[in-house]
């Protein structure tokens, strides 16, 4: 499976937003893009000018990376909301939230998506009591994700819910800390996703 292993921060610095690819780092004064504001690159610090093309690419690269995606699975999951009831891009998003390794980072097991991502793929996850090792799942309202038994005291598991008072966990969701389980009271609706994304850029895009 591809995965992109170049640096993270510079994906922030080319956004020019905090994306939070690095978990606790993300919240330090380590954080990349407080100390250089500027885009990467030879010609970072030079004027950008977008044409209207060059600001719904922006938008969309924004999103795939925040997610952790790569340009496949993110056309893949474009083409499957333009398909669902409703405004593409909003299904879009909600898509993007459901996904497992999503829902394990925003239920606090994980201090990032990227963490998320490998912790599932080593299997420490069940949902609905099954073990789940793909993180591209897509949970239903009423989904029961716990970590498993033996994984309990994996030390990023742990320090992950020990960090947990710091974030807050979405209003569709909801953490059993001590039993090690969360689950999906709701499915996520347009408000529960608060990063500035306009997702009707990106629609744009792939209607091109
Ligand atoms: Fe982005 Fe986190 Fe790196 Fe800051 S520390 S630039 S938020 S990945």
């Amino acid at each position: 499976m591809a995965r992109y292993s170049d640096a993270v921060c510079r994906l922030c610095r080319r956004e020019s937003m905090k994306l939070f690819l690095k978990g606790d780092r993300c919240f330090s004064p380590k954080c990349s893009i407080d100390r250089r504001t500027y885009p990467p690159g030879q010609h970072g610090q030079g004027r950008a000018r977008f044409s209207d093309f060059g600001v719904q690419l922006r938008e969309k690269q924004k999103v795939k990376r925040m997610y952790g995606l790569l340009e496949k699975q993110f056309a893949r999951t474009m083409k499957r909301a333009a398909r669902m009831k409703g405004r593409a891009g909003e299904n879009l998003l909600i898509l993007l939230e459901r996904r497992l390794d999503n829902v394990v980072y925003r239920m606090g097991f994980a201090t990032s998506r990227a963490e998320a991502r490998q912790l599932v793929k080593h299997g420490h996850f069940l949902v609905n009591g099954r073990k789940a090792t793909i993180p591209s799942i897509t949970v239903r309202a009423g989904a029961k994700v716990s970590v498993r038994e033996k994984s309990r005291t994996v030390t990023r598991i742990a320090g992950a819910l020990d960090a947990l008072e710091s974030r807050s966990i979405p209003q569709w969701l909801e953490v059993d800390k001590e039993d090690f389980t969360g689950s999906v009271k709701a499915l996520p609706e347009r408000e529960d996703i608060t990063m500035p994304i306009q997702e009707q850029l990106i629609v744009e895009l792939y209607s091109r």
